[in-house]
């Protein structure tokens, strides 16, 4: 059926259940530009999961792991350039330059327009073009919204069968005028005949496009995560952060978790952190020992989209299905509800292969195996290692995983209305400087802390690891309009809720990366940080005291419950202190940042940051 008409144009194939003209118009444009042998609309069955992962076994794309011990499960290794989000690459190209603002790589639509007709003309001859349906959110919540990505990567295309709602149901949803964000994707590297269909190597041209103001998506020359699974960064994010600036909501990088006290009360928490910072494994966190009774839910561990309601409260979803967390790490100890959402139904990228058909990574056991296959295919020992530093794992390797798996998955999970938001959290890997937690004591004062947070850098995008980068919001690489627009949405948001007499949420800023001066962590982490936690629901409560400091107020030693933990009030000190001079410092690369954005920067976050310089002088 599937078969090429006569001048080298595909069949549509459009199957009978999609009445939605205006997106079967746009398929056979981007099909006549990019000239695939074949075009597929995919169904999001389980047939076709098992079918499409079976061919990517044949051709070489995927190892269908040892069913013993992964069942269902694959590894895929990539190209070694195509391991990571490609930030330099990734472009906002709204119709003026100053609605991108100058954190974001703009280039002129028209100009973009052009070159990326010549980048895609013709791109996916020899190859298939998948119509991947999609739904970011409950299907037909209020919250969520729909997209249609067209990839001639079945790798895509089975990531994200996990990573989102995908499927013929989407068509019903979309109707025949329904609204959805086009996404066109391709590995940018036609095959010649008798060529296998293999994802790698990609072109080494890359381009990550978003057309704000038309809500569309093109990526070219990457099959790798973020820069191919365009429901995640590109549309829940970058696309959809524009959207909420124009509706009135908010699309945000953070994990969303329930946190029930031993006497049944249950709150909500939305926490920021920037890629490879550990949300993964606050979201699924297990309390620690001396907080029996206390139990954490997972909703969602990367991307929340939240929407007030009509009782002035703020409620949030997640718009993902799946988990792409980072695997080098992740243990039984670690992230132990982390490992059991792993058992089976796994896409694995770039972990290493054991001899029995399983995988590993660096952190999974304490002994690594006596041999490996390598991420890059090579042979791995621990005397390789040792001698060469070679990893077996990529550090950005990824697990792409079913979220309801998650033995903490929370019963609120797709509830289409969400779930209400009590606290945010806006965290960085700080080594120096920034205490384990402060509050803060206004909403202004809480948006000011977010958008001057500072992040070490890692391997989850390209470049240098380890310098410490603003990243207000850890929305740095993800925010798809001005950063000051963006400020001053958050802050319009704040007063529109107050002024119509909501509760607006606490928000907090942590570290959990403190290094003392051998270079070690101080905080334990993992599940210690629901000892974090519990400070911050009884000051919720109003029944936690804590000390005022500078940019907010933190707990004393005493505020914090250590039942369970040996930690000294020495060690505590070392997390918590506040150094002058390191803050004088501080306080002048935030005006750094604030110099790069005075184009529209809030005065009201201009005041706060007076207000700090004049107590740190005073
Ligand atoms: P993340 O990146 O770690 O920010 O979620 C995802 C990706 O690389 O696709
Ligand atoms: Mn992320």
């Amino acid at each position: 059926m599937n078969q090429p008409q006569m001048g080298g144009v595909a069949a549509l194939n459009v199957p009978g259940y999609v009445k939605h003209r205006g997106l079967i118009d746009w398929v056979a444009r981007v099909a006549a530009l990019t000239q695939p042998d074949r075009i597929v609309w995919c169904d999001g069955s389980q047939e076709e999961y098992d079918r499409l992962s079976e061919q990517m076994v044949q051709q070489g794309t995927l190892v269908r792991l040892n069913p013993a011990k992964r069942p269902n499960s694959y590894l895929a290794c990539s190209d070694p350039s195509d391991v990571a989000r490609v930030e330099d690459r990734t472009f906002i190209c709204s119709a003026r330059r100053e609605d991108a603002g100058p954190t974001n790589h703009w280039v002129d639509p028209n100009e973009m327009r052009t070159t990326l007709d010549g980048l895609f003309a013709g791109a996916m001859r020899g190859r298939t073009l998948y119509v991947v349906p999609f739904s970011m959110g409950p299907l037909g919540s209020p919250i969520a919204h729909i997209g249609v990505e067209l990839s001639d990567s079945p790798y895509v295309v089975t990531n994200m069968r996990i990573m989102t709602r995908m499927g013929r149901e989407v068509f019903d949803v979309l109707g025949e005028h329904g609204t959805f964000v086009p996404c066109v994707h391709s590995v940018g590297k036609p095959l010649a005949a008798g060529e296998a269909d293999v994802p790698w190597p990609c072109n080494e041209t890359k381009y990550i496009v978003h057309f704000p103001e038309s809500r569309e998506i093109w990526s070219f020359g990457s099959g790798y995560g973020g820069n191919a699974l365009l429901g995640k960064k590109c549309f829940a994010l970058r696309i959809a952060s524009t959207m909420g600036r124009d509706q009135g909501w908010l699309a945000e990088h953070m994990l969303i978790l329930g946190v029930t006290s031993p006497q049944g009360k249950k709150y909500h928490i939305a926490a920021a952190f920037p890629s490879a910072c550990g949300k993964t494994n606050f979201a699924m966190l297990i309390p620690p020992k001396g907080f029996e009774g206390w139990r954490v839910s997972t909703i969602g561990d990367d991307i929340a989209w939240i929407k007030p309601g009509k009782d002035g409260r703020l409620y949030a979803i997640n718009p993902e299905a799946g988990y792409f967390g980072v695997a080098p790490g992740t243990s039984e100890k670690t992230n132990y509800n982390a490992l059991a959402t792993l058992k089976d139904n796994v896409i694995f990228t770039n972990v290493a292969l054991t001899d029995d058909g399983d995988v590993w990574w660096e952190g999974l056991t304490k002994e690594p195996p006596a041999h490996l296959i390598d991420w890059q295919g090579h042979d791995w020992t621990p005397e390789i290692a040792a001698q060469t530093g070679r990893k077996a794992a990529h550090p950005n390797a990824r697990f792409t995983a079913p979220a309801a798996q998650c033995p903490s998955i929370d019963p609120d999970w797709e509830n289409p209305a969400g779930v209400p938001i009590d606290a945010f959290i806006f965290g960085g890997r700080r080594s120096t400087t920034v205490p384990l937690v402060s509050e803060a004591r206004s909403w202004t004062e809480g948006v000011y802390m977010a958008a001057t947070m500072g992040s070490e850098t890692t391997a989850a995008a390209a470049g240098q690891q380890g310098v410490v980068r603003r990243d207000p919001f850890a929305m740095l690489p993800f925010c798809g309009y001005n950063m000051s627009d963006y400020f001053q949405h958050w802050l319009a948001l704040g007063e529109k809720l107050e002024a119509a007499g909501g509760k607006l949420p606490k928000i907090y800023c942590v570290n959990w990366f403190r290094k003392n001066a051998d270079g070690e962590f101080v905080w334990p982490g993992f599940g210690e940080n629901m000892r974090v936690m519990k400070w911050m629901l009884e000051r919720i409560e109003d029944k936690a005291t804590g000390t005022d400091h500078l940019f907010g107020i933190s707990p004393r030693y005493e505020d914090m419950d250590w039942a369970g933990l040996a930690f000294t009030e020495q060690q505590f000190e070392q997390v918590t202190s506040i150094d002058r001079d390191a803050w004088r410092h501080e306080l002048a690369l935030h005006g750094e940042l604030f110099e790069k954005l005075k184009h529209r920067m809030p005065d009201a976050l201009l005041q706060a940051k007076a207000r700090l310089e004049a107590q740190l002088e005073g």
